[in-house]
């Protein structure tokens, strides 16, 4: 089987042909970066437009990469939710009329699913696992005990981890050398850094210590307050760089901790993996701590490859893949779900 997918829930424009034997065909990705980089974050109207301007080649040239046409295809796959809600509508109208023209199963793809069955496309892992997902938009950890099947143990009470090193990268004014994010910049800034000099505060130590859910704004705020202070020469970048990003993966490792406790000790639940994606996931500090993480608890960790954690067409493909064989289809009348809850894939109709 060969399925196209259509991602278009944010700022890159993306579309994949992947197979049921997992191989990746063809991927375009039209990175819209240059636009928003000079407004400071990503302005969702002007976002849109680049959809609509950038979307049809993409496609186009998705099939002529693979060498395939569109009565090749068994399926196309869009990013349906959650995602801006002016973009969603350019991704989801394209893969609507292609599917009904061309006669092909339409599936609307929940990106967060998608981000979480990468993992799957790379090393094949079975159900249940453990899932975190950390990314621009979400802090999550889920338990996915199948297609369609999660349930939802943490997210954040306030800004995202990616969103918080977004803010701390653009405040430390870091180059983003051609990257699609400034997250690979503070990684690289981080490394040089000596994360003993300053001091941050560990979000939720007192009073929600055992609570599963995480915080980042109010470590934000600290480091901007730092980089106010701080920064006079390029040493201090480094520093509060490295501290930030250290705190940022304790924080995650407490977490995640406490989940693997309650579900695989407590609940006896027979985990096979811990599955960690979404643009974070590519960060190498973040990596070997979650892996030391999963290693005590006699599980792997399962990370898709630094190019498919941040959002791609070929995830939105492989999630229309393991859809498709399991005959979840959608109908062609279906809308977009901006704020969509991944538990709400349970139900049969989720509107
Ligand atoms: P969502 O999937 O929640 O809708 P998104 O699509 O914007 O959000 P992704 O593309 O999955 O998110 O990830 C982008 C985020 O990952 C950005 O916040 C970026 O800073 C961060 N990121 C990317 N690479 C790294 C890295 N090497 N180190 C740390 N953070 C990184
Ligand atoms: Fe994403």
């Amino acid at each position: 089987k060969i399925v196209l997918g259509i991602e278009t829930s944010c700022d890159d424009t993306s579309a994949a042909i992947v197979t049921s034997d997992r191989q990746i065909l063809s991927e375009v990705v039209k990175s819209q970066q240059e636009m928003h980089e000079p407004m400071g974050g990503i302005v969702p109207t002007l976002a849109s437009l680049g959809h609509s301007r950038h979307l049809p080649n993409v496609i186009c040239e998705t099939l002529d990469r693979a060498n395939v046409s569109i009565a090749d295809i068994d399926a196309i796959a869009v990013t349906r939710g959650p995602g801006l809600p002016p973009c969603l509508p350019v991704g989801l109208n394209a893969a609507k009329t292609l599917a009904a023209v061309n006669k092909k199963p339409l599936i609307g793809v929940h990106h967060m699913e998608a981000h979480a069955l990468t993992a799957r496309l790379t090393t094949p892992t079975s159900f249940p696992f453990m899932t975190l997902l950390i990314s621009g938009g979400h802090t999550l950890l889920l338990t996915a005990n199948g297609l369609g099947d999660y349930d939802q143990l943490g997210t954040t009470l306030d800004t995202a981890v990616g969103e918080a090193i977004d803010k701390v990268a653009r405040a430390l004014k870091l180059d983003w050398e051609g990257q699609s994010s400034p997250g690979p910049a503070l990684e690289r800034v981080a490394s040089r850094g000596d994360p003993t000099r300053f001091q941050l505060p560990m979000p939720m130590l007192q009073r929600k210590k055992s609570v599963i859910a995480f915080s980042f704004s109010g470590l934000k705020t600290s480091v901007e307050r730092l980089i106010q202070d701080q920064v006079k020469i390029e040493q201090d970048i480094n520093d509060i760089a490295a501290a930030f990003q250290l705190t940022c993966i304790r924080h995650i490792e407490q977490k995640l901790r406490l989940a693997l406790h309650q579900e695989m000790i407590m609940n006896k639940k027979p985990l096979t993996a811990l599955v960690v994606s979404g643009g974070v996931a590519s960060n190498k500090m973040f990596r070997s701590k979650l892996e030391q993480v999963a290693g005590s608890y006699d599980i792997p960790l399962v990370c898709p490859p630094p190019q498919l954690c941040t959002d791609n067409g070929v995830m939105i493909a492989w999630a229309g893949l393991e859809r498709l064989e399991a005959g979840l289809l959608d109908e062609y009348t279906i809308t977009t779900l901006p704020k969509w809850p991944i538990e709400s894939l349970k139900e049969k109709n989720p509107l």
